[in-house]
């Protein structure tokens, strides 16, 4: 017998969490938030448990929740979706794996555009799909129509679209997603478009949902995360928001992988998406700060750092801070040497070799951002 996983790496987040437990290393690596995330939230969830709401949801979600998502985003993005274009996942990457079974056929080429987050190409293969990976570059990140072009041929059939971008923490332009829309339109693409980190703006540029540029909303299928919006990373509670043609589908596949999702973690969630619009400027606010915060803390370390306009992270920049290790073998020295555990990006890319960027996650107190770059200012030594 033999698995298809069976060779199929350790996701780069648990190893690296494994080996800051081991050596009792700060874990800037996966990201998650320190803090516990809102009271209300967590106490309207337990209420819930202990009143009762223990047992399966509808398999699309709780109608409330559902509704509330949809006028979330009407509200704060000016869609006009309406309940029915809305379903529950158990995480958003639950949403990936079930938009991806219902949309990606055996011999269909996605593309996907690098450095990409570490579930997309697995998931792709397991349907039976072949990625064309796009190389994106720092230090922006561009994405051209001749890339497109480029990439894009007869069996493409789909793309699996991620802005803000992880780990690149890069927000796209007007120009990129007008590029992408025109070859989406030229080519009868459907895109996959994780948009989970919609809220962490570290910036004042606005998101902009790829359905809402002319053309994509019948050809989109947009994902959300209320572990990201609320940092409740842990609660695993996603949305897939499309048209029900394009939508359908995806909710008959999430029948076949979770069925359904926590009723109690759902009802909280509804909550917290009737909050207003300052809550979550707040909230991403008081990310940028911290960003900012071990971005100087690095730079009075010696260490160059890229632009961060989106996600949890900051990445520095290794070559550019004259070290000449590869973020692999820097990642692996500096949470057994110093205590601190990162991400090298050469992970989210499907070249074998090391590069040199490197992923810290900043949704950390400021003492324990210090600390880390300290830390990190004797790894330099
Ligand atoms: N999205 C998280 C990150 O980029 C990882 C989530 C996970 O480990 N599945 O750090």
């Amino acid at each position: 017998p033999h698995s298809v996983f069976a060779e199929a790496p350790v996701t780069i987040f648990e190893k690296m969490s494994g080996l800051a437990r081991e050596y009792g290393a700060i874990n800037l690596g996966q990201g998650f938030p320190e803090d516990p995330g809102p009271l209300a939230l967590r106490e309207r969830a337990a209420q819930a448990a202990v009143h009762g709401w223990n047992q399966y949801a509808p398999s699309r979600g709780l109608p409330e929740l559902r509704q509330a998502v949809a006028e979330h985003y009407n509200r704060l993005q000016g869609t006009a979706l309406t309940t029915d274009q809305v379903i529950i996942t158990s995480g958003a990457t639950e949403a990936i794996a079930a938009a991806v079974m219902a949309w990606v056929r055996s011999g269909d080429e996605v593309i996907v555009f690098e450095p990409a987050y570490d579930a997309y190409r697995p998931l792709i293969e397991r349907a039976g799909g072949i990625v064309k990976p796009i190389r994106l570059e720092p230090p922006h990140w561009q994405i051209t129509a001749q890339m497109l072009d480029q990439a894009i041929g007869p069996k493409t059939r789909a793309v699996l679209f991620n802005n803000p971008m992880n780990p690149a923490a890069k927000m796209f332009g007007a120009d990129e997603l007008a590029a992408l829309a025109k070859a989406c339109a030229a080519h009868d693409l459907v895109v996959i478009s994780d948009e989970v980190w919609e809220h962490v703006r570290l910036t004042d540029r606005a998101h902009i949902p790829l359905a809402t540029i002319e053309g994509m909303r019948e050809r989109t299928i947009k994902i959300g995360s209320a572990g990201k919006m609320f940092g409740l990373t842990g609660w695993k509670v996603g949305f897939v928001c499309a048209e029900p043609d394009l939508l359908d589908p995806v909710a008959r596949a999430h029948q076949f992988l979770t069925f359904a999702t926590p009723p109690l973690l759902q009802t909280a969630v509804a909550e917290g998406l009737a909050w207003d619009g300052a809550w979550y400027a707040q909230m991403a606010q008081g990310m940028a700060e911290r960003c900012d915060y071990l971005r100087q803390a690095l730079v009075a370390q010696g260490y160059v750092c890229l632009d961060s306009r989106g996600t949890y992270f900051l990445n520095v920049d290794l070559a550019g801070s004259g070290i000449a290790m590869g973020d692999t073998d820097f990642c692996e020295a500096i949470v057994r040497e110093f205590g601190v555990a990162a991400i090298p990006v050469s992970a989210f890319v499907s070249d074998a070799g090391q590069g040199n960027i490197v992923r810290l996650c900043f949704a950390k107190p400021e003492t324990v951002l210090a600390e880390a770059a300290k830390r990190l200012g004797q790894a330099r030594q």
